[in-house]
């Protein structure tokens, strides 16, 4: 059998995918590793819970402010819904809500397997055999495919094969560790505290973020040198939680640019964290992995319609007119405010602003720029602009 499209990698990029092009009557094989929980805070804003119809039951908590922890240690709290109207930031499981995306996209008539995605190779007719195996070390399976969908996180397998400079990604390395939640009320369970201190990382940021019975508490940072389990260790030390059960310890890059290309002008297309797609400066990429799937079942679709591989840029295209003007503003903001212990100390004291505040949690739930405030827009520029001459002297 050829099936239109082999899906690689089910996550919440492939298993978008995967689903969208079921329900476009199109034959998917999904094709995902086994057992492997993706290290990962799991928050995920309002806009993705209602475009992907997130039922209720995988929403484990409700951050509904965010604490952001200066160098000298001043808090500044961000109240996600100043005015009492029940905002909040979703947190889920990932072992939870990814095998749900799966079973959703199986449901929608994408048939599922477990392996390993190995490579690509080439049949007479210079058609796509993807190869895989179930088992380590075992015989090597090849299914026949139209399109290949490269959905296998960063670092990804389809996209070294098949792209050009896909290795070149510049990464975040992150590292959290799953605890259980204190018990009682000295615990906030409906806030995420994020950490701007060079002793916690010297380039990016550490999270505690609550998961209702869990929390996530962790680093990021781009500096390879950097001990990341030790920079855990002391936050756990020093906010009590290394007191709590440990359940699990994982890490993984987060890429933090998308690629110059995400297909090979032929039948293979690369989306979510493969094709770099996650948000510079908080490393938010679950909704940008879940867009950028829908972005590619639409163009996969197109190619399979239409038989021309150039259908198959619109997938980028698509994305970067709808994100790219954000995710080049968050880069400007990490590669200026992270950069030393003095900066950080600015960027928390500005997060005080209430305009800073508004237009922060609107562009982040709602994932749009709220043109319709340019006064708000200048005031922000003005104070950004004061403070930069603050941070320069
Ligand atoms: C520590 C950490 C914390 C994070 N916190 C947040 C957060 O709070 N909020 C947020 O929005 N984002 C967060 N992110 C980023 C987010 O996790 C990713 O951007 C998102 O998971 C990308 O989805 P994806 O489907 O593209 O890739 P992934 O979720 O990585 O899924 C890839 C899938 O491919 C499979 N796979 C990989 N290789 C192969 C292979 N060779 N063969 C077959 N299958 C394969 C994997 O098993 C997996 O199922 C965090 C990342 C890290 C590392």
């Amino acid at each position: 059998m050829t099936y239109d499209c082999v899906v690689v990698g089910g996550g919440p990029a492939g298993a978008t995918a995967a689903t969208d092009l079921a329900r476009a009557g199109r034959s998917v094989l999904l094709l995902d590793r086994a057992g492997r929980i993706k290290p990962c805070g799991g928050a995920i804003p309002p806009r993705l819970i209602r475009d992907f119809a997130i039922p209720d039951h995988l929403i484990v908590g409700r951050a509904v402010s965010a604490r952001m922890i200066a160098p000298s240690n001043r808090a500044v709290d961000m109240p996600v819904d100043p005015s009492g109207a029940g905002g909040y930031v979703g947190m889920v499981d990932r072992a939870s809500f990814d095998e749900w995306l799966r079973a959703r996209a199986m449901l929608a008539g994408a048939e599922r397997r477990t392996g390993v995605f190995d490579r690509i190779v080439r049949d007479a007719d210079g058609g796509a055999l993807v190869c895989y195996t179930e088992v380590r070390g075992g015989a090597e399976v090849r299914v026949r495919a139209r399109c290949v969908l490269g959905a296998d996180g960063a670092r990804s397998r389809v996209a070294s094969d098949a792209l050009e400079d896909a290795e070149r990604v510049p990464c975040v390395y992150a590292y959290h560790e799953i605890v259980r939640s204190p018990p009682g009320a000295a615990f906030d369970r409906s806030r995420c505290d994020v950490f701007y201190q060079a002793a916690l990382s010297p380039d990016f940021y550490a999270w505690i973020f609550p998961h209702g019975d869990t929390v996530s508490v962790g680093v990021g940072s781009a500096n390879k040198g950097f001990g990341l389990r030790e920079a855990t260790a002391r936050l756990r030390a020093r906010t009590g939680l290394d007191a709590c059960e440990t359940l699990r310890c994982e890490g993984a890059p987060i890429p933090l640019r998308p690629l110059r290309r995400w297909d090979n002008g032929r039948d293979v297309l690369v989306t979510g964290d493969a094709a770099g797609v996650v948000a510079p400066a908080s490393g938010e990429g679950i909704y940008y992995a879940m867009v950028a799937g829908r972005d590619a079942a639409a163009a996969v679709g197109a190619f399979l319609a239409s038989g021309n591989p150039k259908a198959l840029r619109q997938a980028r295209r698509s994305f970067m007119r709808s994100h790219g003007l954000v995710f080049r503003i968050l880069g400007m903001m990490q590669y200026f405010w992270y950069g030393n212990d003095r900066r950080r100390e600015r960027f928390v004291a500005m997060c005080a602003d209430r305009d800073v505040q508004q237009l922060t949690w609107h562009a982040y739930m709602n994932k749009r720029l709220i043109y319709a405030r340019p006064l708000a827009y200048c005031r922000i520029f003005l104070k950004d602009m004061r403070h930069l001459m603050q941070t320069a002297t």
